[in-house]
């Protein structure tokens, strides 16, 4: 069962009608339609108008055959025994039809929702439960602030109410004034359930696969994603019914549907309570922003192409500096992978998708940082302190469930909960015992040895940020605040394809004196599986453009983008650029760097495709200055410049104005910077004793021993 059309309702218990200008604190409904990008939003001024236009949406949508899910801002339930109470069963929409029985709302808004709740209080023994009288009304039966309720015996909130940010029902006033549009919303729901009957159903209490559902909703459960989605001076609550609309529209079919089926049957339920990554990233999803993510049809959520001509760069002129060509293929990328959203435990190495957001605070309740006796601060002073200990102990996982009294000391031990009226801790070794009473020195320091709760992570602050690769403390920090499963980019898929007459394939086939073994794929595919990408092994081909196009063709279909060594300069040889210059989409850069020839930057069939030079260390000078930044950005995290550092060199070179160079280096034992004995580019094994590069800058340099240099370890370029 999939639903077609999504509308959602920001509500309002507001007394008047709202201003005719659109405003915020006002009905607000978002509409989206499965399969179409815009969300349409609508600004209502009262209760009756709004009720009026969704009873019309619901009548088109049932005639056109279009299942409807539409989700409200306000509770649906109240906390377990309250309809029992009220109407003698436990039958939540039983209660539905004794609020709407009971409340008067005029098309003007003017409604009765105090003497409502000052009656319905009535009901219960002591004070309360509703609280939040206008100072105006002055009902002895319902208090003006919440601390004068007294003996109702109903709960505070409902199990689903946990959410963050969300507020008591039994609130009628200020922050919310959540019990003031239950109070109102229930009752116009119960006119639309009259006037659709069978059709319609209210979850989780009923379950019929209706033509109209209704939901309660929260729009806070995502309230980052909102805010980032916001368009500029948009009105917050229309940007809560808009995005909220449009990431629901773009779940899968299947997963809405299994989420419009949880939660109580009494007390009702926030609809994706739990799936906030989900929701998350289906607002992401539902919203890309632009040039990036578009055209993402819900169940593979891809990405434009490349254009062909993103490698332009002006022909003819001198040599291109590296930060320039660096900058520029930065403009000329984008992220070209899917996404999808994996448990946390799997996302190691993985591309985050979008910003999470602590589901839990860490730590979740304040609690012991030591091994010692709990007590309350208030209670001690100067001098020798001795405290009565009391029965029993906290442990983590093992809380002590009753109040501490002041003066009175327990034995606490570290990460247990503070018991209620304990504040202070003193640490084990700094005490006495005869096992009934504690002994220290005072004054301990109020809060000594406690940590806060959330002093870490708050609930809902950013935890990971959106292109963070993911490493094994990130998964630490993801589940310590109860992330259980995170939206990812797909990886990269880079595939290495080798040319060359002279080449073999692999050490294992015999080569003549005229033949090489290739050198160049297992080195560029083992750099691309460090680099947490798919490496995909396109093979070797002779120098042979029929052969090269065909392998191309390969790799355009199974690799996002290709790397291609040998034959890219513009010689008589050089048979992939002459074939890719044939196509028309080359891009010969002539870049000013040492060692590397012209780097050739191409589409074949919309991937694009890096030539690297054929020589094995200009390849891999290349593949770590241009294609590792390039293929970061194409993964979804970001554009990565290299860390180096600056040591003092133990060589002597004077390097030449222009042209940016790199020295194979190691550091000595006491921190110089020492290069390879040859520059010869031939040198492959200069690579494998290195461990880094020196950079030496586009001018010129006189080097002595000594002389700053800088160093950039292979770790920096993610060489592992
Ligand atoms: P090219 O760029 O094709 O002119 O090649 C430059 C030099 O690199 C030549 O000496 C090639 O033999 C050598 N070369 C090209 N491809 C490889 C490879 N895959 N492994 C080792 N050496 C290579
Ligand atoms: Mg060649």
């Amino acid at each position: 069962m999939s639903f077609d059309t999504i509308a959602v309702i920001d509500w309002s218990g507001a007394s008047s009608p709202s201003p005719a200008k659109p405003s915020k604190d006002a009905i607000w409904i978002g509409v989206a339609r499965r399969g179409a990008a815009e969300v349409e939003t609508s600004y209502h001024r009262t209760r009756h108008d709004a009720s009026e236009t969704l009873a019309a949406l619901f009548e088109a949508e049932r005639a056109a055959g279009r299942r409807v899910l539409a989700g409200f801002d306000f509770p649906f339930g109240y906390p377990r025994g309250f309809a029992k109470a009220v109407c003698g069963t436990p039958d939540p929409l039983a209660l539905w039809r004794a609020l709407s029985d009971r409340i008067e709302d005029t098309p003007d808004n003017a409604n009765n929702r105090f003497d409502v709740a000052a009656a319905l209080n009535d009901l219960f023994p002591g004070i309360g439960p509703f609280w939040g009288c206008p100072e105006s009304l002055d009902d002895p039966r319902l208090p003006s602030k919440g601390t004068l309720r007294d003996g109702h015996g109903m709960t505070e909130r409902r199990a689903c109410d946990r959410a963050k940010g969300a507020q008591p029902v039994w609130k009628l006033f200020t922050t919310g004034s959540v019990g003031s549009q239950a109070l109102l919303g229930i009752a116009r729901l119960q006119s639309l359930r009259d006037r659709f009957g069978a059709d319609l159903a209210v979850r989780p209490f009923e379950r019929h696969d209706t033509p109209i559902t209704l939901v309660e909703l929260f729009p806070s459960l995502i309230a980052p994603t909102v805010a980032a989605l916001t368009e500029e001076n948009e009105i917050k609550d229309r940007a809560q019914v808009r995005v909220l609309a449009g990431a629901l529209a773009q779940l899968e079919p299947r997963q809405l549907d299994a989420m419009t089926r949880e939660g109580d049957a009494e007390e009702g339920w926030i609809l994706g309570l739990g799936h906030e990554t989900l929701l998350e990233a289906a607002a992401r999803a539902a919203f890309p922003p632009p040039n990036a993510l578009k055209d993402m049809s819900d169940s593979d959520l891809m990405p434009p192409r490349l254009r062909d001509d993103c490698f332009a760069m002006p022909q003819g002129v001198a040599w291109v500096p590296v930060d320039e060509a660096l900058a520029k293929l930065r403009d000329a990328l984008h992220p070209v992978t899917g996404l999808e959203t994996l448990p946390t435990s799997r996302a190691a190495g993985r591309v985050l998708a979008a910003d999470v957001a602590a589901k839990r605070s860490n730590p979740p309740m304040p609690n012991s940082a030591v091994d010692g006796y709990g007590f309350a601060h208030a209670a001690t002073g100067d001098g020798i302190q001795r405290l009565p200990l009391v029965a029993g102990r906290a442990a983590a996982g093992q809380p002590y469930p009753h109040a501490v009294s002041k003066g009175h000391a327990i034995r606490i031990l570290t990460g247990a909960i503070l018991p209620e009226g304990v504040d202070t801790v003193v640490l084990e070794e700094d005490t006495n015992t005869d096992g009934t009473t504690v002994v220290f020195d005072g004054p301990a320091k109020p809060r000594a040895n406690t940590r806060k709760d959330g002093e870490d992570v708050a609930a809902g602050a950013p935890a990971l940020p959106k292109g963070r690769r993911l490493r094994a403390p990130d998964l630490a920090l993801a589940s310590a605040l109860g992330i259980s499963e995170l939206p990812v980019h797909r990886p990269l898929r880079v595939g290495v394809l080798s040319t060359g007459d002279e080449i073999i394939a692999s050490p294992d086939r015999p080569a003549e004196p005229h033949q090489i073994w290739d050198a160049n794929r297992p080195m560029l595919l083992a750099l691309a599986s460090g680099w947490q990408c798919e490496a995909v092994d396109l093979g070797h081909v002779p120098d042979d453009r029929a052969q090269i196009a065909a392998r191309l063709a390969e790799g355009a279909r199974k690799a996002d983008v290709i790397l291609t060594s040998g034959g890219a300069s513009a010689g008589d040889e050089d048979h992939v650029s002459a074939l890719l210059r044939e196509r028309g989409t080359l891009s010969s850069w002539r870049i000013a760097l040492k060692p590397g020839r012209p780097l050739a930057l191409a589409m074949w069939e919309g991937t694009p495709v890096f030539g690297l030079p054929g020589n094995p260390v200009a390849a891999l000078v290349c593949a770590l200055i241009f294609a590792r930044p390039a293929l970061s950005l194409m993964s979804g995290a970001g554009w990565s410049t290299p860390r180096g550092f600056t040591v003092p060199a133990a060589f002597s070179k004077r390097k030449k104005p222009g042209r940016r160079e790199y020295l194979r280096a190691r550091l000595t034992e006491d921190g110089h910077a020492e290069v390879f004995g040859s520059e010869g580019s031939g040198r492959i094994s200069g690579l494998s004793w290195a461990d880094g590069l020196v950079e030496l800058p586009d001018g010129a340099m006189e080097i002595a021993p000594g002389s700053p240099v800088r160093y950039i370890p292979y770790a920096s370029f993610g060489l592992v």
